[in-house]
């Protein structure tokens, strides 16, 4: 039998009009959340990350910045921008959309940020009380991961995930939540050996490399959940996941298509947390 898509679009619309009355109640207290995006050169793709980051706050209601400046940015202009932003008390989340020119250290920014308005969870305080299980803001798209599980009705506690990748924004993250949800975790990477007879062990499989069909129905046991992050461009310029999504269809029990999949969510779990940020700011 095909599987179960989960198609992150509804998923992610359901959340958004939670959040749109939450943030419309939040303004009748005085309450007004605000989220600071800062882009520097013109890449295509995140360009359209951060239209993509426009859209979602008009549609919930939260205020906006956006600022926008080309490669000539000195690295101490960009950290003067991200202190004015740490001390603007209309702004409750700060995001500098990555990757930035070279001659700017993304180590020094992500640092220079205030933990308190970290909403896509990168800064080292946020990460350290992920680890240990404090409050903290998750990071956007592991955080997504696991929302797209268990609104499908799916039980993480008990069962063997698998985590393709290990980056710091998306394998090692997910993999973390993953383990605080009680599943017993595997993270593979790219001096994994025999990654098909690892892969076939996951009840739920999730995948994040970035290379086109990398992920068959060979990989996959019969009944897994497979969530697929990659984003791929393919000959045809058309996006797809790592996962062949038709082929893998036919074996797993559920499974997130690309586009219209983890993608919609990762921006919906930035404004929930900018929404939370503006709560706990205010008390
Ligand atoms: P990175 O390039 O930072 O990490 C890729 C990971 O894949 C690395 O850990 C690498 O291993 C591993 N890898 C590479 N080749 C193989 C292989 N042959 N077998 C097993 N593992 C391999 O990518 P990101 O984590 O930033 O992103 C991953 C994908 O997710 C990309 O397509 C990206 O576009 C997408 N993405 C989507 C988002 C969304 O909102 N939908 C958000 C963020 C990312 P090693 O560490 O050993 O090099």
């Amino acid at each position: 039998m095909s599987a179960h898509v989960i198609v992150g679009t509804e998923v992610a619309a359901d959340i958004r009009a939670a959040l749109k009355e939450e943030v419309a109640q939040l303004k009748e207290q005085g309450i007004h959340p605000g989220l600071a995006v800062i882009l520097v050169g013109d890449d295509p793709a995140s360009h359209s990350y951060v239209k993509g980051k426009e859209k979602g706050c008009e549609e919930v209601g939260i205020y906006s910045e956006v600022v926008r400046r080309d490669t000539s940015i000195t690295e101490e202009e960009l950290l003067n921008l991200v202190r004015g932003f740490n001390e603007n008390p209309n702004i409750h989340g700060i995001l500098v959309q990555l990757p930035l020119p070279k001659h700017i250290s993304e180590k020094a920014v992500i640092d220079t940020i205030s933990p308190a308005k970290d909403v896509d969870g990168f800064t080292p305080i946020n990460v350290g009380n992920m680890m240990i299980g404090d409050e903290c803001f998750l990071p956007c798209t592991p955080h997504g991961v696991i929302e797209l599980i268990k609104r499908s009705g799916q039980e993480i506690a008990g069962k063997h995930a698998v985590v393709v990748g290990r980056s710091n924004i998306v394998g090692k993250p997910v993999s973390m939540l993953l383990l605080q949800e009680n599943a017993t975790v595997t993270i593979a990477h790219s001096r994994t050996k025999d990654l098909a007879s690892i892969t076939k062990q996951a009840d739920i499989l999730v995948v994040a490399v970035g290379r086109a069909g990398m992920i068959g129905p060979e990989h996959v046991r019969d009944g897994a959940i497979v969530i697929d992050v990659g984003v791929n461009r393919n000959e045809a310029g058309k996006l797809v996941g790592d996962v062949k999504f038709d082929e893998v269809k036919e074996v797993a029990s559920y499974i997130t298509p690309v586009p219209r999949g983890v993608g919609p969510m990762t921006i919906t779990m930035l404004l929930k947390n900018t929404v939370e940020s503006a709560k706990r700011l205010a008390n």
